[in-house]
């Protein structure tokens, strides 16, 4: 039997070794296990098989071979894989050619096809009864139909119950089994088409959008949300497009969770109606709206129970306080300061690299003491986080003071390749030597946070990426 013992995860090796001392070699082929894949904790991104049967280090050897990524999580693969341009050097050891752009637009489509869930990975032995394969689920949701791509992407992103997510794709694609949809299979064996609610005939589209029960609940919804209702949609194309009334991408996320509330809540009252002969009033229906889109945004970390006071009356309001709360608890790491830093990294439309970096410190209530941005010079997004670190570090070490910093930064790279030496991407090993052996002397760590807490210092990295100079403003207690 033949595999590589370096590029499989352990509980293969384990699974092989066992499979080596019995005598059933034939069933116990490493080919005759696949992962289905949950959260991408337990499978190897190119090394594991979990697509098609294949692993991608075979299915895309050349790729393979030039990966500055291998022996990776797939779910940290594909965290770095959302943050960066797919054909940037932070992912190969050199600039890609031609074909093998080609190959990473392939590479690319499996991974928008995969969506990750909160359970654990697990291996399925394929000669034995599980039929499942990751293979069949990603066939099955659509992937590789192209037209199907974008509402794959923006479902499966949600944070909300992955059977609400299947239902959800179900009613993009007028999959969901409506009276209309029923009768034209069962060929008018069906007594009664009608919605529930009105004398139309119930399709996807009049249940959730034309029948006047639902533009009412819509209505309110977007009243409650203070948003004007030439903005309610006609299906959930164009509503799902009214997230761009917002600017902040936090409460985009709530708002999009609310959307999918408000449509699960439509269908799960549509049921009792035609099931149980029972319909709720809108009121009613609001409140479960309400309801589960809390309960939905606080799982996420969307908001915090203190503010859910808010919620009923002022969502907007609501989010606010979560989110400066959700900030205030990051001063709450046990350092006596906190620094945010970030890099912005972009090519003007004459390929001009125009380079970033900008970054804060605040003490435990939350007070400024020092704020930087400016300009650097840098080949790919990950030096320009690199620069950035490396500024904050050398500021804070040429004090010497005797207390710690904590580093926020959002850049998922950045935070592993410090860590992990192997994976520097090409950063030299002896500059990442020197910012490590800083940091442990003056107490200073580094942890990744979301995006969206990042936001100060990330808009100081834009204005600085048009400065002439760097600009630094000190408190004048800087301690
Ligand atoms: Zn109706």
């Amino acid at each position: 039997m033949c595999f590589d013992k370096k590029h499989t995860s352990g509980i293969i090796k384990d699974i092989v070794e066992v499979a080596n001392s019995q005598s059933s070699k034939d069933l116990f082929k490493f080919y005759q296990f696949e992962w289905k894949v949950n959260n991408g904790c337990a499978v190897l991104f190119w090394e594991d098989i979990w697509y098609q049967g294949k692993s991608l280090m075979i299915s895309f050897s050349k790729l393979y071979s030039l990966s500055l990524w291998q022996n990776l999580e797939l779910s940290m693969f594909l965290d770095i894989w959302d943050c960066y341009d797919h054909t940037s050097l932070v992912f190969w050891k050199r600039k890609l050619r031609a074909w093998e752009l080609n190959q990473v637009d392939c590479l690319n489509e499996i991974i928008k096809g995969v969506s990750l869930n909160s359970r654990k990975d697990v291996l399925i032995w394929l000669p034995g009864k599980d039929k499942y394969t990751v293979k069949e689920g990603i066939s099955l949701m659509g992937f590789g139909n192209n037209a199907n791509i974008d509402s794959w992407n923006f479902i499966w992103k949600l944070k909300i119950p992955p059977k609400v997510q299947i239902f959800m794709w179900k009613l993009h694609h007028g999959m969901l089994p409506v009276k209309a949809l029923l009768q034209s299979r069962m060929r008018n064996s069906l007594a009664n088409q009608n919605c529930c609610r009105c004398p139309d005939s119930e399709t996807v589209l009049h249940l959730f959008w034309q029948c006047p029960f639902a533009f009412d609940i819509w209505k309110w919804l977007f009243e409650w949300w203070g948003l004007p209702s030439f903005r309610i949609g006609s299906d959930i194309s164009t509503m799902w497009d009214s997230y761009r009334c917002f600017r902040d991408r936090i409460t985009q996320e709530v708002w999009k969770t609310t959307l999918g509330a408000c449509v699960w809540t439509i269908w799960l009252e549509r049921n009792q109606g035609v099931f149980n002969n029972k319909l709720a009033s809108r009121e009613n229906v609001s409140s479960l709206i309400k309801h589960r889109a809390a309960q939905w945004c606080l799982a996420a970390g969307f908001l915090v129970k203190e503010t859910l006071a808010w919620w009923n009356f002022n969502p907007m309001g609501c989010i606010t306080r979560s989110i400066s709360l959700k900030k205030l608890d990051l001063l709450n790491n046990g350092c006596a300061l906190t620094g945010f830093i970030d890099g912005s990294w972009k090519l003007d439309n004459k390929g001009v690299i125009i380079a970033g970096i900008g970054g804060l410190i605040l003490n435990q209530e939350g007070k400024k003491k020092l704020e930087f941005a400016g300009p650097t010079i840098s080949l790919d997004p990950l030096h320009t986080e690199w620069a950035a670190l490396i500024f904050i570090v050398d500021y804070f070490s040429k004090k010497n003071l005797n207390i710690s910093l904590m580093i926020y930064s959002d850049s998922a790279l950045l935070v592993r390749s410090l860590i992990n030496f192997k994976n520097r991407g090409n950063i030299e090993e002896e500059l990442i030597f020197k910012v490590r052996k800083k940091m442990l002397r003056h107490n200073i760590f580094l942890k990744q946070i979301s995006r969206a807490y990042n936001d100060k210092a990330d808009l100081l990295a834009k204005l600085g990426s048009n400065y002439e100079d760097i600009k630094i403003q000190e408190a004048q207690d800087f301690v």
